[in-house]
């Protein structure tokens, strides 16, 4: 069985749902379907839902308003047949008619948003099966809040997904597509949760592992991983072939084409992933396996919003157990570490999330002193094939980037991997001199 996830633009436009029936119809996989939010829908119900906890009722209604006629326009345009618009109009009609009662709902907790944003997914796929039924498609909707949970951690259980999606297919042994949301899931309190922003694709690597697919592909609006961000930098390419760990790189450091933890589940299977491009199947695309090619340069990614903290101690000098000291106040906050450079007598790390900070300096300003933390800086990812007897690799980087001032250096981690922290006003400038040192040259 293969799992295909599509994104937002994918399925934005009623001729882009007519392509994708097309195209999973075209061989006899059986397959999973897994959609997200039509685009543009996501942010729309945040909108709404930033209304609603102003207690802006006039406001959050307007925008269902305007929401929902995108839907009823949508529909108008989707199916041929009378039974079709009528299916598809009791979709919109009951997904609003709920969208709609939150307005009475006071206060507009966070429960209630997560209720609100799962309604992008909830519509797209309800919308999509009815168009599969009228196009005598033998297929099946399966709900994704009955095999997707997080645990208190926010950490997917992809043991439950297993044996619930396997009681789920069961069901169904006679359809050939199984149409299912992307991003929503349910929390240990059984209440409506989310894999975060961009989530579709995790979900669809999660259910790629759970059932062990042949393959996962994730279908998009571009031809694959390229070298870099193609929204920041110009004549950038597509990489055909990527190692799990070097594409778990790329979608940790920022590479917006994947969800940042897409690709654990799909290694830990070792479920190969393909990316493809909707407005141009044919392409080749990028297929992410386990086989190494030999290029020493492959890709560059740029996470942004980190914070780098600045730890000292006297005492390190000759000691051990300081860097455990240090580490276990990370873990008991549950905030993970990106960077580390160390010195005889300092350590620096980056983290992305902040929500914990104050008590993380609070901890270590017990036994450490700290510098004031640096906010708004730029790991840049640099992945490739970096063995140790690939000399030369370090230079060509120093050399691309000798005009950006550098903050922290990671090389030797894994031999896939060479990171840079800047001030994230360098990256525009850090992105594209790497790109003409590394790529053009
Ligand atoms: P979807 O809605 O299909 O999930 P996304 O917008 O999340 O699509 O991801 C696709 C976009 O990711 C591309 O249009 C591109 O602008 C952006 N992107 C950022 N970095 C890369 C990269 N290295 N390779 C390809 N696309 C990238
Ligand atoms: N619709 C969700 C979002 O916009 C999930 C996704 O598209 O992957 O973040
Ligand atoms: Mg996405």
């Amino acid at each position: 069985m293969h799992v295909w996830k599509f994104g937002g633009t994918s399925v934005g436009k009623p001729e882009r749902m007519h392509s994708i029936r097309t195209l999973i119809t075209s061989d006899d996989t059986r397959k999973i379907v897994v959609l997200s939010a039509l685009s543009g829908t996501t942010n729309a119900l945040l909108a709404i839902g930033e209304s609603l906890k102003a207690n802006n009722d006039a406001e959050a209604d307007t925008k269902i308003d305007t929401l929902k006629a995108h839907y009823d326009d949508f529909i108008g345009e989707l199916y041929k047949t009378t039974e079709g618009k009528t299916a598809g109009q009791q979709v919109v009609d009951n997904e609003f008619s709920f969208i709609r009662s939150l307005i009475g709902i006071k206060p507009f907790t966070l429960k209630q948003e997560k209720e609100l944003v799962a309604e992008g997914e909830l519509l797209s796929t309800q919308i999509f099966q009815a168009y599969l039924v009228e196009e005598g498609i033998h297929s099946a909707l399966l709900p994704a809040l009955e095999f997707m949970r997080i645990d208190a951690d926010n950490e997917p259980e992809i043991h439950f997904t297993e044996q619930k999606l396997a009681e789920l297919l069961s069901q169904h042994e006679d359809k050939q597509i199984i149409v299912t949301q992307g991003f929503i899931c349910r929390n240990p309190r059984g209440e409506v949760d989310n894999l975060k922003r961009g989530g579709s694709d995790y979900t669809a690597s999660l259910i790629g592992g759970a059932i062990r697919a042949e393959e996962i592909q994730i279908w998009t609006d571009i031809d694959g991983m390229h070298n870099n961000d193609p929204r920041i930098v110009k004549n950038t390419f597509p990489v055909r072939e990527l190692t799990f760990d070097e594409a778990a790189e790329l979608a940790y450091f920022g590479a917006k084409i994947l969800h940042p933890s897409t690709i654990t589940p799909a290694r830990m299977f070792g479920v190969p992933v393909r990316l493809k491009n909707t407005m141009d199947p044919s392409a080749a695309g990028t297929l992410i396996a386990d086989r190494t090619s030999s290029e020493v340069f492959k890709a560059i990614a740029a996470k942004d919003g980190i914070t780098a903290l600045y730890i000292h101690s006297t005492r390190m000098l000759n000691a051990y157990g300081f860097l455990r000291r240090i580490f276990e106040i990370f873990e008991k906050y549950k905030t993970p570490v990106d960077m580390l450079a160390t010195s005889e007598v300092s350590v620096s790390v980056t983290i992305d999330n902040t929500d914990r900070l104050q008590e993380i300096t609070d901890e270590l300003n017990t036994f450490c002193t700290l510098e004031e933390p640096d906010h708004d800086q730029t790991i840049i990812c640099i992945v490739g094939n970096f063995s140790a007897d690939n000399e030369g690799v370090a230079l060509r980087v120093f050399n691309a980037m000798h005009t950006i001032p550098i903050r922290m250096i990671s090389y030797g981690g894994t031999e896939s991997n060479l990171s840079l922290l800047v001030h994230g006003r360098y990256k525009v400038e850090a992105l594209n001199a790497l790109n003409d040192g590394l790529f053009l040259v």
